[in-house]
């Protein structure tokens, strides 16, 4: 490939992921799914040994304590496995290695595991949609994380649970489901101006704005594992994305969790797992640009109009998950569990076993696949100015909250139809890999009636 194509190619999708990511970092409330809590509830309460088995809080502190030898087992498995598997994996530095030789402090796993160490990952609550607020005070946003929140989480639906107290399996998972949305994945690249980004190991941001506080997240939540080649050779920083990784470490931890009896903490990792699962199946996080053939994005570097073509993949974006989210929720606090958006995500029996490398292959793959028609769909059903008018901002346009109505007054009742059912099938495909996911988890059997304990 000649290096003069290449050049503005390259230039067209940095700026890409930069508005890409400037849109994610203008507004909070519309990252991926929005709310992975409430995304996951209509999959959660169809199982009701979920629901209504319990396990009991554990502190941290006390499952590193307790499990120090396994875990430092199980890291090193997930780094060899990582360093076998994920080409552009950058391997964890040897001072962070977690071992038998320092004291098992939450510190040391933070680094070791290499997620922001500024949150609490105290024992809390995402209250679910069906149960009936405690009497004692909320938690406050600002307890759980150092990001200023959106609407959703500045709500009071945050409790702190006492160690040894009992929880839901389905309120860990929910819970845990939304936490690296927190801030986890944040900071964590040697420009982003923390401390353990520079002792990290993953270099420099590979795309986005290092400055903005959002888009560092970004490598971790988008999984970009099916570039074609002119891309992969034009922009090989966008195959510096993590999402895997976090899943095959997540999935382990939980693996180790549930074989050694802490069952809080196995739920609770699987539910972080759950969420890079989650995001991957939203195409605007599987592939850079939906429904832009690469002949197309060329194209448009030539007539010098790339700017125009990111400008409304950004808009797509954000206008269908504020749409979703708007939808979703409705749904949900309206308790309407037939509606078919609900419906879609209800339980999808899978219980087969899972690699973690070819089930996340498959499912961006899926999620490339379905990313064409899903913006066509956005393109032909939304108001023109907000997905089709490369002039318009929607990050902050204020219309979030009234998009729903203002797409069934300017295009009426069937679009909204056609809209539900492009976001159905994405949800449909988040239920599926979702189910099989959560199948990972152990549920232990209650002592049937007569059987001594
Ligand atoms: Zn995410």
């Amino acid at each position: 490939m000649n290096a003069m194509l290449i050049r503005p190619v390259r230039d067209f999708l940095n700026q890409t992921i930069a508005v890409a990511c400037l849109a994610l970092t203008l507004v909070p409330s519309v990252w991926a799914w929005s709310d992975h809590a409430s995304l996951v509830w209509p999959l959660l309460r169809s199982q009701p040994e979920l629901i209504h088995q319990t396990v009991a809080a554990e502190p941290l502190d006390a499952f590193l304590i307790a499990e120090q030898e396994g875990i430092a087992r199980t890291l090193a498995a997930v780094e060899s496995w990582s360093v076998a598997t994920m080409e552009h994996y950058p391997p964890t530095p040897g001072d962070l290695r977690w071992g038998t030789d320092h004291p098992p402090t939450a510190e040391r796993f933070f680094a070791a595991t290499r997620v922001n160490p500024m949150l609490p990952y105290r024992l809390y609550v995402d209250l679910s949609p069906e149960r009936a607020q405690p009497e004692q005070a909320p938690l406050s946003w600002s307890e759980l994380s150092f990001l200023g929140g959106g609407s959703s989480q500045l709500a009071a639906r945050y409790w702190a649970v006492e160690p040894g107290q009992p929880v839901s399996i389905a309120e860990v998972i929910a819970s845990a489901n939304d936490e690296p949305d927190f801030g986890m994945d944040i900071g964590l690249f040697e420009d982003n101006g923390t401390d353990f980004g520079q002792r990290y190991g993953f270099g420099i941001q590979p795309f986005g704005n290092p400055n903005l506080e959002y888009s560092s997240q970004a490598p971790f939540h988008m999984g970009f594992y099916h570039l074609d080649w002119l891309t992969r050779t034009a922009q090989p920083a966008l195959q510096r994305t993590y999402p895997l990784w976090r899943i095959g470490l997540f999935g382990e931890l939980a693996e180790l969790a549930f074989t050694t009896g802490h069952d809080y903490w196995g739920w609770r990792f699987l539910g972080w797992g759950l969420h890079y699962v989650g995001d991957l199946t939203q195409p605007y996080h599987a592939i850079p640009l939906p429904g832009v053939g690469t002949a197309d994005a060329l194209w448009s570097v030539v007539q010098g109009k790339t700017g125009e073509l990111v400008q409304l993949v950004s808009n797509r974006h954000g206008v269908i998950e504020s749409y979703q989210y708007q939808r979703l929720t409705r749904a949900l606090e309206a308790q309407q569990w037939s509606a078919p958006l609900l419906e879609a995500i209800a339980d999808h029996a899978d219980n087969s076993t899972l690699e973690y490398d070819s089930f996340v292959m498959a499912l961006t793959a899926d999620s490339v696949e379905a990313a064409a028609d899903f913006d066509a769909a956005i393109a032909r059903n939304v108001p023109f100015r907000f997905v089709s008018d490369p002039s318009f901002e929607w990050t902050g346009s204020g219309f979030e909250q009234s998009i729903v109505q203002r797409v069934a007054d300017e295009q009426g009742e069937p679009a909204i139809a056609e809209l539900d059912a492009a976001v159905i099938v994405q949800l449909a495909r988040f239920s599926a890999v979702a189910s099989r996911w959560i199948a990972r988890g152990r549920v232990t059997k209650p002592p049937s009636q007569g059987e001594s304990q």
